[in-house]
């Protein structure tokens, strides 16, 4: 075994460690989880090569290559270089050799500059889901230039809309597509079917009235998922043109103190959105004091307090009319404790019919 392997550097190069000394796994990004099928014979290749043929989806929407010999990076760092650039310059527009040696130290040509900035995960959207607001992998793709390379760490999830498949709720920063309804009064044939579906799909604010035969709307709980428009037989309901979208703030996994993310923003146009994510940088590097290490977006956001983050991540921004900012948020950490209160079987029965 090779005991100078810097295990660090590997990590940074995105070579994550394995359980068998001396070996690593790969991790490439996959901004918004949409990829040319060309690249499976690249994927290929490296797993036949350099590991054992197989190649795992990452959590995180990556394509990892596990079993890579430590002695063997230099060779798959150099099989990627046109895949980081053809990704991350061609259909991102990240300029690497710029932004790389300015912001992270480190040359192209050399594999991933940083692991920082995780992949940005996408479910499917509007490309092909019926329920989907936004295209997903499109914005995930002008996100990219944004938080990569940073060694600022982010984990950013995207949903086309308030279902949620890609779990919104469970990442620093969370982004739902949602829509504005237009209702086009003189289209509605008072079927009462928007109203149904609402009801038993959504958030229940929508109501057939009598005399009317048309449709009243409480304006103030409508989460834009669509299913109004999309059940309407006249089309009397459609989506704006204009997208919008929620993000949700400040959710995690793991084994301390995983919690679900809380609203931060709703109805931001994509111009707000990427005005705001443009301070995440400063903002990360004000709260560690400009010495980037591993904390989840929540963890910062706890250091900082939430108006301070606040403060720091609209510093500049033009936020569109429609855009609401949550006043305060309050978040509900898991505690895992051995016993849950619950007292042990005996003491029960003890304490059963006529004790
Ligand atoms: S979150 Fe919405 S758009 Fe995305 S896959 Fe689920 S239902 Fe479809
Ligand atoms: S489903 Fe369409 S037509 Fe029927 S009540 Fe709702 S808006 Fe009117
Ligand atoms: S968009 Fe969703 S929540 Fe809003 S009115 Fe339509 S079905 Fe109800």
């Amino acid at each position: 075994m090779n005991h100078d392997i810097n295990i660090k550097e590997c990590r940074i190069n995105c070579f994550r460690e394995s359980k068998v000394p001396g070996e690593f796994m790969l991790q490439m990004r996959v901004p918004g989880g949409m990829i040319d099928s060309k690249y499976l014979d690249l994927i290929q290749k490296i797993s036949k090569t350099y590991g054992d043929g197989n190649f795992h989806f990452g959590t995180r929407q990556t394509f990892d290559i596990c079993r890579i010999k430590y002695e063997d990076i230099d060779k798959v760092n150099k099989c990627i270089e046109d895949y980081i650039k053809e990704v991350e310059e061609g259909l991102c527009d990240v300029d690497m050799d710029l932004v790389a040696h300015e912001k992270v130290g480190r040359k192209v040509n050399t594999g991933y500059p940083t692991i920082g900035a995780r992949n940005i995960s996408a479910c499917i959207g509007n490309y092909h889901c019926i329920c989907g607001n936004i295209n997903t992998f499109e914005l995930a793709r002008k996100i990219e230039p944004i938080i990569f390379p940073s060694h600022y760490h982010i984990k950013i999830n995207i949903s086309g809309c308030p279902n949620d498949c890609n779990k919104a709720h469970l990442c620093d920063f969370g982004i739902i597509g949602v829509s504005k309804l237009v209702y086009h009064k003189e289209r509605c044939i008072g079927c009462g079917l928007c109203a149904k579906i609402c009801e038993s799909h959504a958030t229940r604010v929508l109501s057939l009235n009598k005399e009317t035969g048309k449709i009243d709307k409480d304006e103030c709980c409508c989460v834009g998922c669509s299913e109004c428009a999309r059940h309407c037989p006249t089309s009397a309901w459609t989506r704006s043109e204009q997208k919008f979208y929620r993000v949700i703030l400040g959710g995690r996994t793991g084994r301390q103190t995983p919690r679900t993310g809380k609203m931060f923003l709703n109805w931001a146009s994509e111009e707000t959105l990427l005005q705001v994510l443009g301070n995440w940088q400063k903002f990360s590097s004000w709260v560690m004091d400009y010495k980037p290490e591993y904390l989840h977006g929540g963890h910062l956001i706890d250091r900082a307090g939430y108006k301070k983050f606040k403060e720091i991540m609209l510093d500049g921004v033009h936020l569109n009319p429609e855009c609401i900012v949550a006043e305060d948020i309050y978040f509900n950490e898991i505690e895992y404790r051995s016993n849950f209160n619950v007292k042990p079987l005996s003491k029960h029965k003890k304490a059963g019919p006529g004790a």
